[in-house]
């Protein structure tokens, strides 16, 4: 189909709604976008990536700023409480030779970059927006929005993440998120010079760090919480480094006490959603979060919903109609997002339940080698 002045919007300017706008521009798709945050912000924590978001990242023609704002790195290396060395697990390059097969970036730094791409591709870019109305017609999808504007379109794109006002407008039977049993805990911490890249700490509970920068990394940590209670923020240091008391590495014991004010520490319960298909209705389709939430265990979440993007485009330019390219779209992706969303869940059940090491460690396997695989 040929895109060219096609009319295009999308709701929602996160990782998946920015990538759909710089992927349609180039098929020289007029592309909207309204983003309900007058501020266009993404709050302060790291995001590991894995060397198929890399490999998006190649596509998306953002991966030098990656590599030069964030940090790029290979393999994973696993520890005993005590720092002894337990396991070192490569990370296959998938953007290319060249490209190490990971690494990690401050969210707000990604968003960024994603956000400059967007505009530079020549999207139309409105903020403090949202759609109030969607009627999907005959000759196309007439839009009003808070602003007051009106328009019509060939095609809507919602990416307006886990709790989605599209989806429960179009789909109202969907699922709703669910509350997994975990939560996780994030600071930021300086980079020593031995953190070469993610190292994780396998204890009672399982923290792991992962540079962002050159000089800066990022502390994770999974804690099972069944029920989802509040957290007073006025307890967060105390909390974090009590969790990080079981573990007598010297690493963990030095982050331990850098745990400050200067920390940005965030708190996050964890909540997942898998839609069943179809993702689409009528010309109005649903990528990302919108559609399939994981919770981190595979750190795959904003990969999956930046794929969702590439391959929706490639769906369109290949196909003869609107209708026929959302089906297809779907169709590629169901299983691979199926995957990630669901072996995301058991693995964090595993660790909820003290389960298995050898089914953790298998399914980790599994996973990692089918999100190489290509889209
Ligand atoms: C604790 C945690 C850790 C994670 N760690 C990782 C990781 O290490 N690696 C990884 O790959 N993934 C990770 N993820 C997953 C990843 O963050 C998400 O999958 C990804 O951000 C989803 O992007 P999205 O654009 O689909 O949705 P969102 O990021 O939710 O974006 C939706 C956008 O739509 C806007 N919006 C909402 N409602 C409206 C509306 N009505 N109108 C207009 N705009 C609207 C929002 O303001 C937002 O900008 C993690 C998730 C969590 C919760």
């Amino acid at each position: 189909m040929n895109l060219a002045q096609r009319r295009i919007l999308i709701i929602g300017g996160g990782f998946s709604g920015m990538s759909a706008a710089i992927e349609l521009r180039k098929l020289d798709a007029a592309v909207d976008l309204v983003e309900i945050d007058p501020g266009w912000r993404n709050y302060g924590a790291g995001i590991s990536l894995g060397g198929a978001t890399l490999r998006a990242f190649r596509q998306l023609g953002i991966l030098d700023a990656f590599l030069r704002e964030g940090a790029a790195t290979d393999g994973l290396q696993a520890f005993l409480p005590n720092g002894a060395p337990l396991a070192s697990i490569p990370t296959p390059r998938l953007a290319g030779p060249d490209v190490p097969g990971g690494g990690g970036i401050m969210r707000p730094t990604l968003a960024r970059i994603l956000a400059e791409a967007t505009r530079a591709a020549g999207t139309t870019v409105h903020l403090g927006c949202t759609v109030t109305t969607i009627d999907d017609g005959a000759e196309g999808v007439d839009v009003a929005f808070t602003d007051g504007r009106r328009a019509r379109y060939d095609l809507v794109i919602a990416a307006d993440g886990l709790y989605s006002k599209t989806r429960e407008r179009l789909f109202p039977d969907a699922p709703k998120p669910r509350y997994s049993g975990q939560a996780v805990w994030r600071a930021v911490l300086p980079r020593p010079p031995e953190v070469t890249g993610p190292m994780m700490w396998m204890g009672p509970v399982k923290p792991g760090v992962n540079p962002v920068s050159a000089d800066e990394m990022y502390l994770f940590l999974t804690e099972n919480r069944p029920v989802n209670d509040h957290v007073d923020p006025a307890t967060f240091e105390t909390r974090l480094r009590a969790l990080l008391e079981p573990f007598s590495a010297p690493l963990v014991r030095t982050m331990r006490d850098q745990i400050g004010p200067d920390a940005r520490i965030i708190f996050r319960p964890l909540e997942g959603l898998l839609m069943p298909r179809p993702w689409y209705r009528g010309r109005v389709v649903l990528i990302g979060d919108t559609v399939h939430a994981t919770t981190p265990h595979l750190a795959s979440g904003a990969c999956i919903g930046i794929e969702d993007a590439l391959v929706l485009a490639d769906e369109l330019a290949r196909a003869d109609g609107v209708e026929s390219a959302l089906e297809a779209f779907q169709n590629r992706r169901w299983e691979r997002c199926r995957m990630v969303v669901e072996n995301s869940g058991r693995l964090g059940q595993i660790e909820i339940e003290g389960g298995s090491k050898e089914e953790h460690s298998q399914l980790m396997r599994e996973s990692m080698a089918a999100l190489a695989q290509p889209i």
